[in-house]
């Protein structure tokens, strides 16, 4: 279990140093996720060092002027033991890190006497260290000399000053830092406590980070199979092309021959049916064309109601099957536009074919007209209209309005959308404006030929 256990995290481990080293990205975010640790460790445990420091000298200060003003007042009732204990006791209520307190002298012999005293904790070990505190003071009269001792687990400061020159007496006291120490311990802790979140946090950040890159690379692997998947649809539409030509081409042939009325039937519904997957096909290739950024665009001056009348002609013969008018018409003298003609026909021939197929009764109109610099194509019809809902989507790839109306209407969604990109590819911008069940009106606007 153990071992099985260990086996998986050193086989995490691995994997981790693997995919660290084939992603240097990985490597940069860990580098800094240490940085910003290691960082916070520092500057946190500095600035503790910092405050721990101004602490010790302001203790250090306050217990010196203790000194300065007690030795004054020692020095006046040497003779006075009560009245230094009651001193003593004073200072030790007022000042909580106060443990001992103490004046003593020396008698005849050199004997050191205690005059008066307040003494937390009878201790040879402390009164070692006072021996030596009186010994290393006795040099500088009225100079207070302040050392560390670590003393039951805390710190302490022993304090002295021999009070002058002329008498053998010291003062001497003793403060425990403990408390000052124990809110240092804290913050210390608090440190280490916010380190571990911290740590946590880039942790999963680290995690995230890991997960992204995988995303990355699926992104990458999918991108290369919509390519492969986009490249094998075009191949495939090309390949489509020639027997398709030979079908259409036979079909064409056999409007020359005999035929029953059955046969004329027959060969009409070929005609059509290979025309629309001629259409299909057409769609197809152009937008990959698109999609990869290789649609050729040849453009010259183009006389706009040239095009017009070109459209028209194709379709009116569509528009008269289905018992439509269609008017054709320009609006006053328009420029020429410079545009890829053949392009622009098909544009053209897309939205009017479209409003044939969208209108049952009615009119549809394809007119041209300038306004100021501006030339506009238009294509109104009287059909069922598009919904408000469906407009924003409209010139989406392979978006159809799915409604009653529309539902044994073919298409592919494609028409709209190869449509908008090719009029932007060459200068232009599509509109639609359009009523449920009143018409539809889509506007293409060129900047006139300069
Ligand atoms: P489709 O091959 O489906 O006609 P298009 O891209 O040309 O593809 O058109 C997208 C959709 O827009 C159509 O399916 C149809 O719902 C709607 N549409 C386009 N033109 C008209 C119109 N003149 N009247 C009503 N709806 C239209």
């Amino acid at each position: 279990m153990r071992q099985t256990f260990l086996t998986r995290i050193l086989h995490k481990f691995v994997v981790g140093s693997k995919k660290i080293y084939a992603n240097p990205q990985l490597a940069y975010s860990l580098f800094v996720s240490i940085f910003v640790v290691v960082g916070f460790f520092v500057t946190a445990f500095v600035f503790i060092r910092i405050t721990q420091d101004a602490q010790d000298r302001l203790i250090t200060v306050r217990v010196g002027a203790l000194h300065d003003g007690f030795s004054f007042f020692a020095a006046e009732n040497i003779d006075e033991p009560q009245a230094l204990r009651r001193a003593m006791a004073r200072l030790a209520l007022a000042d909580a890190t106060l443990r001992d307190l103490q004046v003593v002298t020396v008698d005849a012999s050199g004997e050191r006497m205690i005059i008066a005293d307040l003494i937390e904790d009878e201790n040879p070990v402390l009164e070692e260290q006072y021996n030596f505190a009186y010994d290393f003071s006795s040099g500088r009269p009225g100079d207070s000399f302040t050392f560390t001792i670590e003393y039951e687990g805390a710190r302490q400061f022993i304090t002295v000053r021999k009070l002058d020159e002329v008498q053998d007496v010291w003062f001497l006291t003793r403060q425990s830092l403990s408390e000052a120490d124990r809110i240092v311990d804290q913050n210390i802790l608090y440190a280490i406590l916010m380190m571990l979140l911290i740590v946590i946090a880039i942790l999963f950040l680290f995690l995230r980070q890991t997960k992204v890159v995988d995303y990355f690379h699926l992104y990458k692997k999918l991108q290369i199979k919509h390519k492969e998947k986009d490249s094998f649809i075009s191949t495939a539409a090309h390949e489509l092309r020639a027997p398709l030509a030979a079908i259409r081409g036979y079909a064409e042939n056999l409007k020359d021959e005999k035929l029953s009325e059955k046969g004329k039937e027959h060969l009409g519904v070929v005609e059509l049916k290979s025309g629309q997957l001629s259409d299909l096909i057409d769609d197809i290739l152009d937008v990959a064309r698109i999609q990869e950024g290789r649609l050729a665009i040849n453009a010259t001056s183009v006389k706009p109601m040239d095009v017009v009348d070109d459209v028209c002609n194709t379709l009116r013969v569509s528009a008269e099957q289905k018992g439509l008018e269609l008017v054709c018409k320009e609006e006053g003298n328009v420029a020429n536009v410079f545009v890829d003609e053949k392009r622009l026909q098909q544009i053209l021939i897309n939205l009017v074919g479209n409003a044939i197929k969208y209108t049952e009764k009615g009119t549809v109109t394809l007119s041209t007209k300038q306004q100021g610099g501006t030339v506009y194509f238009s294509v109104e019809d009287t059909g069922i209209g598009i919904g408000g809902e469906h407009q924003k989507h409209l010139f989406d790839k392979f978006y159809r309005v799915q409604s009653e109306k529309t539902s044994n209407i073919v298409g592919t969604g494609l028409g709209l959308w190869i449509s908008k990109r090719i009029i932007e590819l060459m200068g232009g911008a599509i509109s639609v404006e359009s009523l449920e069940n009143v018409g539809t009106k889509f506007t293409i606007a060129f900047p006139v030929e300069e």
